[in-house]
């Protein structure tokens, strides 16, 4: 093979490139949202996008089981080239895709927060380039990272803080390798990666005219607000398995442009079909420069909804029985509602939804509900947890 390093960047970077480039196959090595010590490596198809499961599992298998020619260390490196424009294709790639002049006109202020890691290396630069004023914090790719990579709440504390005290109009968070993006709105709240891909999958559908058939797709653990706004003006909604690769290879088996994880990882498949942190990131401030409203008043529009999740520990062995019969129990006392069943069980009623789905890491049931109000999804929830008491889990 002919090896070419493409030095640090973005993971949806050096998709991008393994792409347009004509490149067989693309290794990114990255701990992702994880801390870096569980640095770990993606390996990306010649269409850019991650490779499936039973790929995975045959790179495995040579890598466990020996099946490879070893050669002495100096005989390896000599022919590793160096790419060095994968960082500056990205960046003007995402730039064509957005209106630089209406965003630009905006004058916003942004803070950007890339976890001390790639994104860093571009980003800021896609910001700079739309004409917003860039504040970076973070930003500093030779530090050791100052905050945990994966852009939850509770690890966005800094740049929530940064945001209000500077008066932006809105921060952004990456993961490590920045393909995902989470927003921060004027007044201090992280926004949910699917209210914010919802915020999105408006905005291209209703301002991009793609004449394209109207469909998303989205992994069951998104709330289903996506399908009560979208179903409005005739979106179909397609809810997959989690997991990006299972959301990307959908949406081309679909010829969908929109798909999206509510973990806020987004696809514009105009761009490429995988998650795309600076992409989403240009994408939200032309939402913002086309509606002329700020973020906060954009996400007050969404219908609100009540949150309350926990999980449950079960014995790994018999996991998968043991929520067999969890769900067996829950579509009995559960009735009147719709029932998605491609990964774990949603069901959804007029009025709250509920995912139960076991963890794919971890011996634990995971229980997430939403409801218009605060009662109703506590009564929801302590429900599930009595039926997952029968069937032997605490
Ligand atoms: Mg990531």
């Amino acid at each position: 093979m002919k090896v070419f390093y493409a030095g640090l960047t973005p993971t949806p970077a050096l998709q991008l490139y393994v792409r347009d480039k004509g490149f067989d196959v693309g290794v990114m090595v990255t701990a992702s949202h994880n801390p870096p010590e569980y640095s770990g490596l993606k390996v990306v198809m010649s269409d850019g996008i991650e490779a499936p499961r039973d790929v995975e599992e045959s790179i495995e298998e040579i890598y466990y089981e020996l099946t490879f020619r070893r050669i002495t260390w100096t005989a390896l490196g000599y022919d590793v080239k160096v790419v060095d424009d994968v960082n500056d294709y990205y960046v003007s790639k995402v730039l064509e895709k957005v209106d630089r002049e209406v965003i630009s006109k905006k004058g916003l202020k942004v803070v950007i927060d890339c976890a001390n890691n790639v994104g860093s290396l571009t980003t800021p630069h896609v910001l700079r380039g739309l004409g917003v004023k860039v504040l970076t914090l973070n930003c500093d790719i030779s530090h050791i990272p100052y905050r945990n990579p994966e852009p939850t709440p509770e690890n966005l504390v800094d740049l929530v803080s940064v945001v209000r005290s500077v008066g932006a109009d809105l921060g952004v968070a990456h993961d490590g390798d920045a393909d995902r993006a989470i927003f921060v709105d004027c007044i201090g709240r992280v926004l949910q990666g699917d209210r914010s891909a919802l915020m999105l999958c408006d905005h291209i559908l209703n301002n991009k005219k793609l004449g394209i058939p109207k469909k998303v797709v989205t992994a069951v653990s998104s709330s289903t607000v996506v399908e009560e706004v979208l179903s409005r003006y005739g979106v179909e909604v397609i809810w997959t398995r989690v997991g990006s690769i299972n959301i990307a290879r959908t949406m081309m088996r679909e010829g969908s442009l929109l798909g999206f994880e509510e973990n806020g990882g987004f696809m514009y498949g105009i761009h490429q079909y995988v998650r795309d942190g600076a992409m989403a990131t240009a994408l939200m401030l032309e939402y913002i420069a086309y509606s002329g409203l700020t973020l906060h008043q954009l996400y007050d529009k969404l219908p609100k909804m009540y949150v309350v999740k926990t999980k449950v520990g079960v014995d790994p062995r018999d996991r998968d029985v043991v929520f067999e019969k969890l769900k067996m129990r829950l579509l009995e006392v559960f009735s009147g509602g719709r029932v998605i069943d491609v990964d774990g069980v949603k069901f959804i009623a007029s009025d709250y939804w509920f995912l139960v789905r076991p963890s794919g890491t971890e011996p634990l049931i995971r229980i997430y509900v939403e409801a218009r109000d605060e009662v109703l999804a506590n009564k929801v929830l302590n429900n599930i947890l009595t039926l997952a008491n029968e069937v032997g889990m605490k």
